[in-house]
């Protein structure tokens, strides 16, 4: 059977992506599930849950960040509202560590863009909330571009450079090394996955997200100045398995949308469809968020995203159960005791198409 560890995959053949491939059962001395360590770390801070949620307008607002932050995961809180909602919606983070005696503190963490008015995003919550910010992400489609350059200097600038920055996205080593050496502390990885994303049916632009965590790892590992700099596999997360493969891939944590989508905790109405209680999903560059936003697409502009809707799901704290027994359970076939472990016992095989439909319970392929 041929076999390859995650740093060779790229060079196996073509770019692979979740579904193309499998890591290999191994001879085991892990007693329980319950044994392996699944902490991580993002930047100096550790994370003992390694899942963050997208900064989008159907995922994460202060519900969400409270729900997850005060499980050991974090949720990135969304820039689309004014700067005020904003505010008010990492203060409620704020007011609830303040008041809880849980073992964690959500991380307040919120997003911004680019551009003149998102410097007054930043300066806004800044002024107002200083080091109780525990990171700040700058999101951008492309982030391996000089306007992200120049907000990272910005950001340091105003700081002082006292605040871990979360930057992204970018696709290839090459992005990451340039997010790496520009100052980022935690970079999302990730073009065109998105389960809502049209980027690579409108551009062609667009790698595996698999793929591109090897490839930022590649470039991690072969210089030591980027050994505290987090790789975050973004967009395409759909199962358990797809949060393991990443994380033994390089990936230091995995950032989801869709399985937060639909959850009680994130921003949105319940409606009812076909007697089916759902909830919106929607890419942030959709064209139903740009006419929320703005009252349509800019002229000379096209959608990148969609709008869905997804079925309620209950509470996330299920969904974060659900992706830590997967990955607890994967940790034993792998013989780690940590994610470090994990990642140095993991070695794939590459599936065929009938493989890959063996590997499904009958009926849970979706
Ligand atoms: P999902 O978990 O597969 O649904 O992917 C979520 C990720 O898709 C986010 O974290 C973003 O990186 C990305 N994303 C969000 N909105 C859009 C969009 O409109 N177009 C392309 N990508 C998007």
């Amino acid at each position: 059977m041929k076999v390859w560890k995650a740093l060779s995959l790229n060079e196996s053949g073509d770019p692979p992506s979740f579904d193309d491939v499998m890591l290999v059962p191994r001879y085991s001395t892990i007693k329980s599930r319950l044994d392996p360590n699944i902490s991580t770390m993002l930047g100096s801070m550790s994370l003992d849950i390694p899942i963050i949620s997208s900064p989008m307008d159907t995922v994460t607002g202060h519900k969400m960040a409270i729900s997850l932050g005060s499980r050991g995961a974090m949720g990135i809180v969304h820039r689309f509202m004014t700067p005020k909602q904003q505010s008010d919606e990492v203060m409620r983070i704020i007011q609830f560590n303040r008041k809880s005696d849980s073992e964690y503190k959500a991380p307040v963490i919120p997003a911004v863009g680019i551009g003149t008015s998102e410097r007054e995003r930043f300066k806004y919550l800044h002024d107002e909330y200083g080091s109780l910010l525990d990171w700040i992400a700058i999101d951008v489609a492309n982030g391996h571009s000089f306007i992200m350059k120049e907000m990272i200097d910005w950001v340091k600038n105003e700081t002082h450079g006292n605040i871990p920055i979360l930057a992204g996205n970018v696709a290839t080593g090459d992005g990451f090394a340039f997010l790496a050496d520009s100052g980022a502390n935690a970079i999302r990885v990730g073009i065109g996955g998105g389960s809502i994303c049209k980027t690579r049916i409108m551009t062609g632009f667009g790698v595996p997200t698999l793929a591109s965590v090897i490839d930022c790892n590649r470039v991690k590992v072969s210089n030591s100045n980027y050994k505290d700099v987090s790789i975050i596999a973004d967009g395409g997360i759909k199962y358990p398995a797809d949060f393991v493969k990443s994380l033994a891939a390089g990936a230091d944590a995995v950032m989801a949308g869709r399985i937060f989508a639909g959850t009680l905790e994130s921003p949105g109405k319940i409606v009812t469809l076909n007697e089916k209680r759902m909830k919106v999903y929607r890419g942030m560059a959709s064209k139903e968020v740009q006419d929320d936003a703005k009252g349509g697409l800019r002229p000379g502009t096209c959608a990148e995203g969609v709008s869905t809707y997804v079925s309620l799901k209950g509470k996330a704290y299920y969904i974060l159960e659900e992706f830590c027994g997967g990955l607890r359970s994967a940790m034993t076939y792998a013989n780690a005791t940590n994610i470090k472990e994990l990642r140095k016992n993991s070695v794939f095989i590459r599936l065929t198409s009938s493989a890959l439909e063996e590997s499904h319970a009958f009926g849970t392929k979706q």
